[in-house]
């Protein structure tokens, strides 16, 4: 059999650094995307490697049409027909009234958490679908209870465009069933990364801890376990489906 082959947006760091290597010792091989932070990538894929996996790292910015393209081609190139896609790649900015927001920031929110997202889907969807020789797959987004609960102090610009990938979840998961492809999400709470820094708040998990039911923020291998469920054949009549991986918030 095939090795199955796994693509990470944003792979380098955080979520996606563990989903990665959660993926490798599942079997996969896998192909660790970053924007900037090529040792960080590295690290994963030789953390990788080191178990007995096979890695690739490749920088593309998913924010660029035509980087995307080539993430997707260099995958076919080095690891062969894509199994998996995990849209995980977003940014946030430090928080601030909408007064205060110009175009270019809500720009840059939309571009790499929506559009990236969409055109990855894209891609992988051509690869994927039974429709056109594929044989099929899974793809997980990245969402955020932000998404529910976008309001003063949640990033509206942020918690906005988690919204439109929970929509294009919903959408995407019909629209491919029938092509062999399965498309679901989870909404991480809050989970220890580097997004908070980024954020202008890195105390922000012990800040916002006393709003979780569960008194504590979240690790990036939480979240790296629900995807990877998500991805699996255990979940073969899941799609369109939302995993909350909380605290309970
Ligand atoms: P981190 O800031 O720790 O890591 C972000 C990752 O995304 C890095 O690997 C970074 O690459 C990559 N990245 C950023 N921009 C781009 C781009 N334009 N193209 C390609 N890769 C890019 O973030 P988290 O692990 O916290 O977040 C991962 C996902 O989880 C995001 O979608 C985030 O919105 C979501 N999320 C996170 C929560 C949290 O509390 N941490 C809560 C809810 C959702 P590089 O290393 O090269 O910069």
């Amino acid at each position: 059999m095939h090795q199955p082959v796994i693509l990470i947006t944003g792979g380098s760091r955080g979520i996606g650094a563990a989903t990665a290597i959660l993926a490798g010792e599942q079997g996969y091989a896998v192909c660790v995307n970053y924007v900037r932070n090529r040792d960080a990538a590295e690290v994963v894929v030789s953390a990788i490697v080191a178990r007995g996996g096979t890695a690739i790292a490749v920088a593309a910015d998913v924010a660029i049409e035509a980087d995307v393209v080539r993430l997707f081609a260099m995958v076919d190139a080095k690891l062969g027909v894509l199994t998996a896609l995990v849209n995980n790649a977003g940014i946030l900015e430090t928080q601030m009234r909408l007064e205060q927001m110009d175009a270019a920031r809500l720009q840059r929110i939309f571009a790499t958490n929506v559009i990236g997202s969409f055109i990855c889907a894209r891609e992988a969807v051509r690869r994927m679908s039974t429709a056109m020789g594929g044989k099929g797959g899974a793809i997980v987004n990245v969402s955020s209870v932000a998404s529910r609960i976008g309001g003063p102090g949640e990033y509206i610009d942020y918690a906005s465009s988690k919204g439109a990938i929970d929509t294009m979840t919903t959408g995407l998961a019909k629209e491919v069933a029938q092509q062999g492809i399965r498309v679901n999400a989870v909404r991480p709470g809050v989970i220890y990364t580097d997004i908070h820094a980024s954020g202008g708040e890195a105390g922000r998990v012990d800040r916002v801890k006393d709003a979780i039911p569960m008194q504590r923020g979240g690790g990036s291998d939480e979240v790296a376990q629900a995807i990877m469920w998500l991805l699996s054949d255990q979940a073969s009549y899941s799609t369109g489906a939302f995993i909350d991986v909380s605290g309970g918030r």
